[in-house]
């Protein structure tokens, strides 16, 4: 009772409080109504409370929830026939999150390497800036000070280099190294886009040295960017295709699902007992991601993320020439991006609350904006109000330099 809190003080959250949601729009308890550009960090994909997912979910609710692995799960194969379908993949793992997926993702590449008889083979590269998630492994192949600081030994065998340095990482390949791990556009690290020859690049580079390529694209999947996956910009007939791919966020609408897809040869390097969840893929989990996974390839749909991110950027632009003093530069892809703040991001994400508009901070003083992909042209100006609203305050309060 009262404000006494039983939860870890992990998160240094807002005194907000949630209570209901519609679309791009956020109720709190007080009777507030936000517009929502986090989207849950990139998950609600479409929208909060959206109708055809809260069917599919209730629908599935009366039926069976959860029976594990053991048994084969209803909606499984329909979920990773789909994701197959529409990828370079062959094969998928569910989990429950992004971690898992890249955990599942990590697992493979070295399991498929020792069955192969090189059982050195271990080293996975990452790059500087980069977010994989929070359990043990994910910290280590992150590599930020801050995330691995008192929790013991850095897992061995990942090794980061310099955001987009090929020579690095040339120079860092050995017989020992069994991926290259990267996100085609860090979220996390401030919407850093990795550039599309590049990933072509780490493709060749790959086949050469017989190195598996791991893409996360936990956060810029599922029609994100404006191609269902963003390493699609880099060539749609493979040539920037990874060998393993982690998938999450946007995967479920809401509803907590993660996936490791990969090509057949690579998928059989993890056989009968080897790696395992409870939850992961249950019966409520694969109604929801079957429908989103529908809505967002059906026709005509990633077409207009790519309208309304054009439209957003174009917005986000003129601020930035609005503000020169506050914000200097736009970046990212579809709904994807992000304002790079010469003030603190916190102060403008801040300033923006007020307005009762949301947007989350990234690395690098970003200010990310990841909305419902199913927002409108009209929500998208009526944020753009609000966000000249909160940058007019500000102006004003800062002293001229
Ligand atoms: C969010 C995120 C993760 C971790 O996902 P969780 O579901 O929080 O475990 C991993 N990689 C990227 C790129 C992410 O954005």
């Amino acid at each position: 009772m009262g404000a006494e809190k039983h939860t870890f003080s992990t998160y240094a959250q807002p005194d907000i409080e949630f209570v209901r949601g519609e679309g791009v729009r956020l109720y709190d308890n007080r009777g507030n109504e936000y517009l929502d550009l986090t989207a849950g960090i990139a998950v609600n994909a479409l929208g909060h409370a959206n109708p055809e997912l809260v069917a599919a979910l209730t629908e599935q609710a009366g039926k069976l929830w959860h029976t594990s692995n053991l048994f084969p799960v209803q909606g499984q194969e329909k979920v990773a026939r789909l994701l197959c379908e529409h990828t370079f993949a062959d094969r998928v793992f569910f989990t429950n999150s992004g971690a898992e997926a890249l955990e599942c993702s990590i697992k493979t590449a070295r399991r498929y390497h020792y069955n192969r008889g090189d059982t050195d083979r271990i080293n996975i590269l990452t790059f500087e800036g980069a977010f994989h998630g929070r359990t043990l492994a994910t910290i280590a192949a992150g590599a930020q000070p801050k995330y691995l600081e008192g929790f013991g030994p850095k897992a061995p065998g990942f090794i980061s280099l310099p955001f987009g340095d090929e020579d690095a990482l040339n120079a860092a390949i050995d017989e020992n190294t069994a991926a290259i791990l990267i996100e085609p556009i860090q979220g996390e690290g401030g919407i850093r886009e990795v550039p599309n020859q590049m990933l072509r690049d780490l493709r060749q580079l790959c086949d050469r040295h017989g190195i598996l390529l791991i893409y996360d694209e936990v956060q810029t999947g599922i029609g994100r960017t404006g191609k269902l996956f963003a390493h699609e910009w880099a060539g749609e007939n493979g040539e920037a295709a990874p060998d393993i791919m982690a998938v999450a966020k946007g995967l479920g609408g809401g509803f907590p699902v993660g996936a490791c897809l990969a090509r057949q040869e690579v998928a059989d390097a993890l056989t009968a007992g080897t790696h395992g969840t409870t939850f992961g893929g249950n019966p409520l989990a694969m109604a929801v991601a079957a429908r989103v996974l529908e809505i967002v390839t059906a026709d005509g749909f990633l077409e207009a993320v790519n309208q309304k991110g054009l439209l957003l950027k174009q917005m986000l632009a003129e601020i930035v020439d609005r503000y020169p003093r506050l914000v200097s530069e736009v970046r990212g892809k579809g709904l994807l991006l992000g304002l790079k703040a010469i003030v603190p991001n916190t102060d403008i994400i801040a300033a923006f609350r007020e307005q009762k508009l949301l947007a989350v901070g990234a690395g690098d003083n970003v200010v990310r904006f990841a909305p419902p992909l199913t927002i409108t042209p009209d929500e998208l100006r009526e944020a753009r109000e609000k966000m000249i609203a909160a940058l007019d305050g500000m102006a004003q309060a800062a002293p001229a330099t």
